[in-house]
């Protein structure tokens, strides 16, 4: 069975590890290209969008793909619309993987917000120190809120140019260690952080370690997403493909 996986998120890169060598799938990962330099997945990839549904329509006939997996980031919601669009059209199964969003506890100073302009807003009128760990592609939002100081987060830190007057970037790949993030934080006298609620372990660190600090977290609700019945991980996700592929899970998988 030929499969599609689209990718670009530490779930998607477990599943092709899981995915590669089998000699009853053979898997394609997809990149949308953001980062210059991804890891080099164990199977073979391809990087750039389709061109919308009407392209990845097409990809998937040229292609001969059977099954498209949807792993992409929860924040990545014109993809996973397209997945749905195109394999709606296709004719092929969808299996969709979203890990779930962190929830509050204890000890979290939580403002919840629903996009990016709300958040910049959420940070108040007075100067703050501000952790933005939001990606680079919507720093513009907080242009409306040039009083603040940033420091910036990012993967890769080339062209990150925001357009406010104080700002440091600084780049970093999790797995993080809730001491490093602390030491961080407690390095930059940072008063409050933002971050996407894009849930799983490679960035909790940061939400634990501002709980243990007790600092506010701005904290960016996830779109909201039709598909229900989403797999919850990697592992879980393998199940559901081999399903489709041999009509049952073979044993122990
Ligand atoms: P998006 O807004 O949902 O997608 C915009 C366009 O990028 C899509 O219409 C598609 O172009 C292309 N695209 C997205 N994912 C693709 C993939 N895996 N393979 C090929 N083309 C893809 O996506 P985004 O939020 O910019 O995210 C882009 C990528 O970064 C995704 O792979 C996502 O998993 C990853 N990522 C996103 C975030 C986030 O916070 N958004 C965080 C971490 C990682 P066409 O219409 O031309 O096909």
């Amino acid at each position: 069975m030929r499969v599609l996986l689209l990718g670009g998120t530490s779930e998607a890169s477990k599943l092709a590890r899981l995915l590669a060598g089998r000699p009853d799938l053979d898997c394609l990962l997809s990149f949308a290209g953001r980062t210059k330099t991804p890891l080099a997945p164990p199977v073979p990839f391809r990087i750039g969008g389709f061109g919308g549904v009407d392209g990845l329509v097409a990809f998937l006939a040229t292609q001969e793909i059977d099954l498209l997996v949807d792993a992409t980031h929860p924040f990545a919601e014109q993809m996973s619309q397209n997945a749905e669009a195109a394999a709606k059209r296709a004719g092929i199964p969808l299996v969709a993987v979203e890990r779930p969003p962190w929830s509050r506890e204890p000890g979290d100073q939580w403002i919840e917000v629903a996009d990016m302009a709300r958040a910049a807003e959420a940070l108040g009128v007075a100067p703050r120190r501000v952790f933005l760990t939001i990606g680079r592609l919507q720093l513009a939002s907080f242009e409306a809120a040039p009083q603040h100081s940033y420091l910036i987060r990012t993967i890769e830190t080339a062209e990150v140019a925001p357009n406010f007057p104080s700002y440091q970037v600084i780049s970093g790949l999790g797995p993080f260690t809730q001491e490093d993030e602390e030491r961080l934080l407690r390095a930059a006298k940072i008063d409050v952080l933002v971050t996407k609620n894009s849930g799983g372990q490679a960035t909790i660190a940061k939400i634990l370690a501002a709980r243990a600090l007790g600092l506010p977290v701005v904290m960016v609700q996830r779109p909201h997403r039709t598909g229900n019945g989403a797999c919850h991980d990697a592992a879980e996700a393998l199940h559901v493909i081999l399903r489709h592929c041999h009509g049952s899970a073979p044993r122990g998988e």
